[in-house]
């Protein structure tokens, strides 16, 4: 069986930088290093950090002292005053894309605008980004539709699909006679995106590894899904079953912007291995 690993598969850069800027932390700090929530949606790259002392922490209230990182997705703007007050040293690892989607927000509530999110309601980032959108700001949602001012700026979560961003600001243009609209959605994603539904046209089966709490993972499993292959979520090789592969020529592997690099080499290691087992056991049977 061929196996494929999408062109680009696993860290994005926000995420690289932010991984980095915790283990230097770690390495450098003599005082308890701690951040906001996990810092990705990778579970083993918590624990490993968590052996070199970095602690998850939820609530700013909960630190101390010591230093924060915040992490990729950012924060809202009252998460970093109240960390200011209580003069932990913080580590700002908010991605610059974030930090652009933050700016377009506080863009459109100065020009008096409601702002429109387009994301997950619960995602952190969007928590973060309504912290600059303004009081009235909403989240998108096809189902539940709020009256909305003659004025309206819009915005999407960095990792939303371009499709799902499209169809909201057709939605919305329909629905105010002034929309702004910023195109926030991050080039890391949508390459992301593309490539793995090319690899998944021409793959007979799809890998696609990460943690199942990231978002930006489960849209490219739904993406594969939606190009017609049978596609596997792992979040380490551990989970992988040699059935999967028995009647296939080509296997795609892809990753989430918060796999490691290490994690797609030890799944394609194993893909590899049961490939050998299965096609053992075939010439056994013969
Ligand atoms: S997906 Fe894009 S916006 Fe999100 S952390 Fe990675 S580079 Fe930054």
């Amino acid at each position: 069986m061929k196996i494929e690993v999408a062109k680009r598969a696993g860290f994005c850069f926000g995420v690289k930088r932010a991984v980095k800027m915790a283990f230097e932390a770690a390495e450098s700090s003599s005082h308890p290093v701690h951040t906001l929530g996990p810092i990705i949606h990778n579970p083993q790259v918590v624990e490993e950090l968590d052996r070199r002392g970095v602690r998850v922490l939820d609530r700013p209230s909960d630190v101390r002292s010591g230093t924060v990182i915040i992490r990729s997705h950012g924060v809202h703007p009252k998460v970093l005053a109240e960390l200011k007050a209580r003069k932990v040293r913080v580590i700002d690892a908010t991605c610059p894309f974030v930090t652009k989607a933050q700016r377009a927000a506080s863009t459109l509530r100065r020009e008096g605008r409601q702002v429109v999110i387009v994301g997950e309601r619960e995602h952190p980032e969007v928590t973060a980004l309504r912290g600059y959108a303004g009081g009235d700001a909403v989240i998108y949602s096809s189902r539940n539709r709020v009256r909305l001012k003659p004025k309206v700026g819009a915005l999407a979560q960095t990792t939303l699909s371009s499709e799902v961003f499209s169809q909201a600001l057709c939605s919305l243009a329909a629905r105010t006679p002034d929309l702004h609209v910023f195109n926030t959605i991050c080039q890391a994603t949508q390459i992301r995106q593309q490539d793995t539904m090319e690899l998944a046209k021409r793959s007979d089966v799809m890998v696609v590894v990460g943690g199942r709490n990231s978002a930006n993972t489960s849209r490219l499993v739904e993406l594969c899904r939606k190009v017609g292959r049978p596609t596997h979520h792992v979040e380490t090789e551990e989970e992988l079953q040699a059935g999967w592969f028995r009647r296939a020529d080509s296997a795609g592997v892809t990753a989430g912007a918060s796999t490691p690099e290490a994690t797609v080499r030890q799944v394609v290691k194993r893909m590899r291995q049961l490939t050998k087992t299965n096609r053992n056991q075939e010439n056994e049977k013969h």
